[in-house]
């Protein structure tokens, strides 16, 4: 199918593409492929993690590739191929169902397979890279298959190589899951223990209980347009973090952080709520009120005002914390 229309994004930012595509097939994609060979490409999920800044003068593509099969399997786990076209969160409800282990955490976030191996995404200590076991892809510039390891996909904190050295270069078509069957829940992070609330943690349950947490903090992306969390958790030096406590007065025990490999991890929402911006307004655009990390389309926001919005904010902390955030989100 291909047609100029709306791209479909959860923030509800109007923008149209020149040329919108899909394709259920590599056969299709390879064509496609082909067809707009000089053509400006964006190759699109759920568009749940990008802000179009403008309408986008170019060829849309959007995966259409939704099968789920077993491979290797023993009594430890299994090896999932999965098309980039399905949704992350049918194929978690799967495979919680059938009472494997890997993804439960990761329950109810927007997207597709293919997206969330270019993201890396994670929520409750859990990230995508900890599951997958190969990404398969095609080179936009000869159509050729590839099959790429965990190693190489380089993930890091919402990020992968997909979206820096490669970015552009390839089009996800299947990611193969590691799942297991032996009972490995993950529990510590947040109150995702006290919500399993004395329950066996089945995969199942743990998704339920995800859910019900997510459901309480996030806006629901069919109510209320948001991309999720618009800002990355920056990272800071521990001398950084000293001159903070001293700036603010405070002691560690009240600045939220955790220390990580790379430095000091702190929460970007707890720096936003501190320089007064929850619940703020700019335009359409707002600070989610029970979330400051999300930014939110009350209605009839514009890209601008998002825009505004989020370098307002970033001036601000940088100002205070002298700390720069870095958008999680993708500008288009
Ligand atoms: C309410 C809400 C809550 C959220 N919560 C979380 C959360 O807890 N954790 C988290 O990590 N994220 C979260 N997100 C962000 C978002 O869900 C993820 O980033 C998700 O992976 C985006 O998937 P998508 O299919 O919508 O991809 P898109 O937003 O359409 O695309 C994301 C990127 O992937 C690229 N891409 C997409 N498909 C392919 C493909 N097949 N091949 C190559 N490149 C491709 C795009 O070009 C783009 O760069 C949230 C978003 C919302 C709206």
């Amino acid at each position: 199918m291909t047609e100029k229309r709306l791209i479909p994004n959860t923030f509800g930012i109007p923008a149209h593409a020149r040329v919108y595509a899909e394709y259920t097939s590599l056969e299709e994609l390879r064509a496609l492929l082909q067809t707009y060979k000089s053509e400006r490409l964006l190759h699109i999920g759920a568009g749940s993690n990008l802000l179009f800044t403008k309408d986008f003068d170019g060829v849309v593509l959007h995966s259409r590739i939704c099968f789920a099969r077993a491979l290797e399997e023993d009594a430890e786990g299994v090896n999932i191929e999965v098309g980039a076209g399905i949704v992350m969160d049918d194929l978690i409800a799967q495979v919680a169902d059938m009472g494997l282990y890997g993804l439960e955490n990761l329950s109810h976030i927007p997207g597709e397979v293919g997206a969330s191996a270019v993201q890396n995404v994670g929520a409750y200590g859990v990230e995508a890279k900890d599951v997958i076991r190969e990404v398969h892809a095609v080179a936009v510039e000869s159509g050729e298959e590839c099959v790429f390891s965990n190693a190489d996909c380089r993930f890091g904190y919402r990020d992968s190589i997909f979206k820096n050295e490669w970015k552009g270069q390839y089009i996800i078509t299947s990611v193969v899951f590691h799942l297991s069957k032996q009972p490995q829940p993950r529990l510590d992070y947040g109150n995702l223990r006290q919500a399993l609330a004395g329950k066996e943690p089945t995969p199942m349950n743990i998704r339920e209980a995800v859910i019900a947490i997510r459901k309480q903090k996030l806006p629901e992306p069919a109510e209320l347009g948001s991309a999720g969390s618009f800002f990355k958790n920056p990272i800071i030096s521990p001398e950084h973090f000293q001159t903070i406590l001293q700036q603010e007065q405070k002691t560690e025990a009240e600045i939220p952080h955790f220390e990580t490999a790379d430095g000091i991890k702190i929460p970007a929402a707890w720096l936003i709520e501190q320089c007064g911006w929850k619940g703020k307004r700019q335009g359409g655009a707002q600070v989610y009120e029970k979330q400051p990390l999300v930014i939110v389309n009350t209605g009839n926001a514009t890209a601008q005002d998002i825009i505004t919005l989020a370098a307002d904010i970033t001036e601000s902390i940088e100002k205070r914390f002298q700390i720069t955030l870095h958008p999680e989100v993708n500008y288009i």
